[in-house]
Order: structure tokens, then sequence, then C-alpha cells
């Protein structure tokens, strides 16, 4: 990695190395920039590796968030081949448990015939046979999506980072603050916290959930909320297999291609119950490598910084609703953390260019691991030096 030595001047500066940081780095120097990715930790360490690791097409409505899911899905491909690390075409199943759920989701795999992201309709004895712990008292049927993806965030990244920064024209500076960003007539300057300097033609910032360091400013005027997620990770002392990754029917009322489908159906589901509703509970259980089962998630959406301590009531309310889904699981926790997002509330993103030289981009909300590479390679594909 080439920690060691650095240029004064570079083509493109990102600054945060998460999905939207580390891919735009990443398109950079494949368009043959000279790029330096600045990143304040080791390697990153917040919502971008302290998520479920999805990569599922199948929650994004059609259109340019479906669009960008789907190119995502074919980067990751590739990267994951290349860096030689896994990539799970485990697919995700959504869980009906009334039977009006179960109608609509029998609908929507009768009408969307979506070849790039096909679905099958499993009913209840499909279902509960495709999976090693589904509770048969409660799902009356799902919708499986078989091309959705999952990795391991973590893995991803350091792979990545390390990778881009060995073998290409990309440095990366690791456990590093860019503290200002300053545009000068020919060029941009980033300040890093000991005091030096870098220039480069295009800065890119993408702090994530630092909305205080670089142009706090220019966050307040707009429509942008943090969104803090609960998450768990449960034993699985009888190794068992989930087989693919499973979303509570809480998901058909939360998504927005399951809403979209259902005013085009002319129905409205009902939602889960109010104290789920209140801590935005949506149960994902997913498996790591490592056969461990993680479950989440909650969201608390707040307009100043949330603290990073986790709600007791929370936990037990996702494990309560969990139990209810499955069987044979034994609940034992033997890891929990929160992450933390942010959520443009109108388009979804929040991209702002900064006079003629900066970006700012944050915002994407829950569907980062998603589209973000594909959102990446679209706009520095826009770029011009
Ligand atoms: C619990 C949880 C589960 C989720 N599950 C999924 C999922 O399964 N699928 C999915 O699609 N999405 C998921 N998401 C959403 C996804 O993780 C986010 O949308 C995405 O990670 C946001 O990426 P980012 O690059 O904007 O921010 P971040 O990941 O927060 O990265 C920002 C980086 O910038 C660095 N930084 C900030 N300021 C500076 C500075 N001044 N100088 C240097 N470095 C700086 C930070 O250290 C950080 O590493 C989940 C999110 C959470 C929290």
């Amino acid at each position: 990695m080439s920690t060691q030595t650095y240029q004064r001047k570079y083509d493109v500066i990102v600054i945060g190395g998460g999905v939207l940081g580390a891919f735009h780095a990443y398109f950079a120097m494949q368009r043959g920039w000279k790029t330096l990715l600045i990143e304040r930790d080791i390697f990153p360490q917040q919502a971008s590796v302290r998520n479920f690791g999805l990569i599922i097409p199948s929650a994004m409505p059609p259109g340019i968030w479906r669009d960008r899911a789907l190119a995502s899905s074919e980067i990751y491909e590739e990267l994951t081949r290349q860096l030689g690390i896994p990539l799970r075409q485990a697919g995700t199943q959504y869980l009906a448990h009334t039977e009006a759920e179960a109608d609509f989701l029998k609908q929507l795999a009768d009408t969307q015939q979506d070849t790039l992201c096909p679905a099958k309709f499993l009913n209840a004895e499909e279902t509960i046979r495709s999976s090693c712990c589904l509770n048969p008292e409660f799902c009356t049927g799902s919708l499986f999506f078989p091309q959705d993806l999952q990795l391991d965030p973590g893995q991803f990244f350091r792979e990545l980072i390390n990778w881009i920064a060995c073998t290409s024209d990309c440095d990366y500076l690791p456990k590093t603050t860019a503290v200002s960003v300053r545009e000068r007539s020919s060029h941009c300057q980033v300040k890093i916290a000991d005091g030096r300097t870098f220039d480069a033609q295009q800065v890119i910032v993408c702090s994530g959930a630092d909305l205080q360091t670089l142009f706090p400013e220019a966050y307040i005027e707009r429509n942008v909320q943090y969104c803090k997620l609960q998450m768990l990770k449960i034993s699985n002392p009888e190794n068992r297999t989930l087989g693919t990754s499973i979303a509570s029917p809480i998901a058909l009322t939360r998504y927005p291609a399951f809403l979209n489908a259902q005013f085009l159906q002319g129905i409205n589901l009902a939602g889960p119950e109010p104290t789920l509703q209140e801590h935005g509970i949506q149960i994902w259980m997913t498996q790591n490598q490592d056969n461990e089962f993680i479950l989440g998630d909650s969201h608390a959406y707040s307009v100043d910084p949330p603290p990073e301590r986790m709600s007791a009531e929370v936990e037990e309310l996702i494990i309560n609703y969990a139990r209810k889904m499955f069987v044979k699981l034994d609940f034992q926790v033997t890891d929990r953390w929160c992450g933390i997002y942010t959520e443009e509330k109108s388009a979804g993103l929040f991209h702002k260019q900064q006079g003629e030289r900066i970006q700012l981009l944050t915002g994407i909300g829950g569907k980062g691991m998603t589209t973000g590479p594909g959102l990446a390679k679209e706009n520095i594909g826009q770029l011009s030096l």
C-alpha cells in the first residue's frame, strides 16, 4: 500500500473511504487520473462496514435506482472475482404472514416479468422447505429473488482499498482527517489535520454521516437527516444454514419497490404494529461467511447527529419479532452494534456541486451498498478535468 510517500498534486482527491468514496476513487483511477483517497480511520469503520452487505436490486423500484443497483451488482461480480473474495448469490426472500400479503406477492410475481431482476413466488410449503428455520405458523408464502447478492463488507473494503492503492495510480492516505477544502483559481487545496496540504483539479467529499467537519453549512439548508440502525449477531451452535437472506413482511410496507407495486395493484397492506413502526423495525436475517446469523434492524431518525448508545428495548423488540418468524434458533446475542447513515429525504441522494471543482455526496440512505458503485461509475463518467 502506498502509505509512505505522497505527491503534492493529484488530478482527483476523494475524501472518505466508505462505499461512495472508495468507488469514486476506484473509477477515477480507472479513467487514468492520479487519485488520492483520504480516510479518517485505518480502513473505513462506519456505515459501509457495519451493514448486512446486501446488494439487493429487488428492493429498488424500476427506474434509475434499480438501474444503478443492477450496474453495482455487475461491478461487485467483476471486482470480487479479481480480488478473489467471496460474493454469495444467496438471493433474498420476502416473507408473507397474512393471506393478503401472500396474494400481493403472488400477483407481483405474475405481473412483474423483469428478466434483469427475476422473482418467483413460493407458496407456504415451498417457503418452509427452502430454509432451515422458518416457522410454519408464520409463513403464508414468500417472494424469492434468486439474483440478489451478499458479501462481507469489512473484508471487501479492506481488500479493495489495498488493491487499488497497491496496483494502480491511486494513493491511500489512512488515519487522516481532511479539515478544509478551498477552491483556488486553477485548482483545489485540501488541508489535513497535521497541517499538510494537497492540490487537485477536482475534490469529491463523501463523508457519510460526518456533516460537521467539511462544508457544514451546505447540509443545513437541505433535506438531510441522520438514521441510526441497531444490529445483532446471534450464535448458531447447531451450524444451521439459512439458505437465503430473509426479510419480514414489514419490508412490503417500507421499501419503495413494494410500495409502488401496491399502488399499481390498488391495494394497501397493513403496516406493522405501532411500537415496531415507532422504532422503524424491519427484520432481516442473514448469515455471514462464518455461518453466524446477522439480525437487524431498527431506524431512528434525527436532525442532529445521534449518540452511538444502543437501546435494550429496541433489541428486545427485534428479537421478539424474529422469534415469530424463526424456529430452532437460540437467539443468544454474541455481538451488537449500531451504524449511522444520512438520508436525503426527497431525491434519495445529497449531491451538490460546491463551486467549480468540489462535489459533496452523501445522503444515499439505506441503499448505499446496493447502488453506490453504479452511482460512482456514472458520476465519474460525467466528470471532466
Ligand atoms: C446497520 C446498517 C445496515 C445497512 N445495510 C445495508 C445493506 O445491507 N445494503 C445496502 O445497500 N445498504 C445498507 N446500509 C446502508 C449503507 O451502509 C450506506 O448507505 C452506506 O454505507 C453509506 O456510505 P457512505 O460512503 O456515504 O458513508 P460511510 O460508510 O459512513 O463512509 C464515510 C467515510 O468518510 C470518512 N470521513 C468522514 N469525514 C472525513 C474527513 N473529514 N476526512 C477523512 N475521512 C472522513 C469516515 O471515516 C467514513 O469512513 C446499511 C446501513 C447501516 C448503518
